[in-house]
């Protein structure tokens, strides 16, 4: 049976962070669905078709790599994806105790589906989307903060 992992978030936008989850992620698994969440209570700031574009411009040369959107809970989209895992990134303590919440309630739900997750290297763990848009907001340049090729502009 295929390995398939979904990767959930609102990439809002994509980082160096979660290209580097993914690329760790990648041989763990025979195919990964990056799912761009829909219905988060967050206000996102970059539409979803450009967090779209940009997702998909980083990971054109992967095969194993796919892209989708979702609303709803990540379990019932991992169902309908045939999928027994979610892919996440931990880089803080704070991260830790929001991920263990959902994933034990995820499991008590959907015990069939498995919660991995992958440390982020020391020197992308202090990378998140919030400090990117601020910066974007703000005028400066991210372009350290997330995958080559990406262009950002303030909203
Ligand atoms: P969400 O709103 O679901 O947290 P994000 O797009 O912010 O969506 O994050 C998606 C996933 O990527 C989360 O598991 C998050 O921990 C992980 N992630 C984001 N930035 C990093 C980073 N710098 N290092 C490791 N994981 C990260």
């Amino acid at each position: 049976m295929k390995r398939i992992a979904i990767f959930p978030g609102s990439f809002d936008p994509i980082t160096k962070g979660h290209e580097n989850i993914l690329q760790r992620a990648l041989p763990l698994f025979d195919e990964i669905i990056i799912a761009i969440g829909k219905n988060s209570s967050k206000q996102n700031y970059f539409p979803l078709e450009q967090r779209e574009k940009w997702i998909r411009q980083v990971f054109a040369n992967e095969p194993k790599v796919r892209i989708e959107t979702y609303t709803g809970l990540t379990i019932e989209f991992c169902k309908k994806m045939n999928a027994k895992y979610i892919l996440r990134g931990l880089r803080t303590s704070a991260d830790f105790e929001f991920e263990k919440a959902i994933a034990q309630n995820n499991k008590i739900m959907a015990s069939e589906i498995e919660t991995v997750f992958i440390l982020p290297i020391p020197e992308l763990s202090a990378i998140n989307s919030t400090i990117v848009r601020d910066i974007v907001r703000n005028n400066g340049d991210a372009t350290p903060f997330v995958p080559k090729g990406i262009e950002l502009k303030a909203q």
